[in-house]
């Protein structure tokens, strides 16, 4: 019942990791316990019916283990947001910027039927830099953002205020 306790409860803290000074939060738990795992990938696939996605988009790499099964469940397709020079083919790609430097992201240039309803899933979101060029990319190669869903917020960040612009009034759901 108590779906939030539960995930939560399968997240752990790594201290400075990648770097000093960061927690890291590390979802490799709950990927590896069936009910988290299963709870989990069951509410992503009632908000893809919820929020009247056709197909589900997750981001490389945590985000692909989410949206696949979550798609699968909810009997949609999936299309995945790879980093540049992954895909074959004619691509869409967004650049954004990371703490030091910038990265490229990437999808396929027929991924989406024009006017597509898409939800987005990640692990987590920090910053909100990642799913912003997302957000961008996905409209740019022609699909409507139907939402963005992740595991979990890193709410001390400001990523939903910076998100807001480029959700353009789609639901923001952290489970
Ligand atoms: P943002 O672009 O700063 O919002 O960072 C989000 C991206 O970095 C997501 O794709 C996450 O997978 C990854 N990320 C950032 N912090 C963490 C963390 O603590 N645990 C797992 N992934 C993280």
């Amino acid at each position: 019942a108590d779906l939030r306790g539960l995930l939560l409860s399968r997240i752990r803290d790594v201290p400075d990791y990648p770097q000093p000074g960061v927690v890291f939060k590390d979802i490799t738990p709950l990927l590896a316990d069936p009910a988290a795992f299963g709870a989990l990938t069951g509410a992503l696939a009632e908000l893809c019916v919820r929020h009247r996605a056709d197909k589900v988009v997750g981001l490389e790499a945590r985000g692909f283990i989410l949206a696949a099964p979550a798609a699968a469940r909810a009997g949609l397709g999936f299309v995945p947001v790879r980093k540049a020079g992954k895909l074959p083919g004619v691509t869409h790609r967004q650049a954004y910027e990371l703490e030091y430097g910038t990265a490229e992201i990437e999808v396929l240039g027929d991924a989406f039927v024009p006017g597509e309803r898409v939800l987005v899933i990640d692990d987590v979101l920090a910053t909100g830099g990642t799913a912003e060029a997302s957000l961008e990319l996905i409209r740019r190669a022609g699909a409507e953002v139907a939402g963005l869903a992740v595991l979990m917020e890193l709410g001390f960040l400001g990523g939903r205020a910076r998100l807001a612009p480029a959700l353009d009034g789609a639901p923001l759901e952290a489970l």
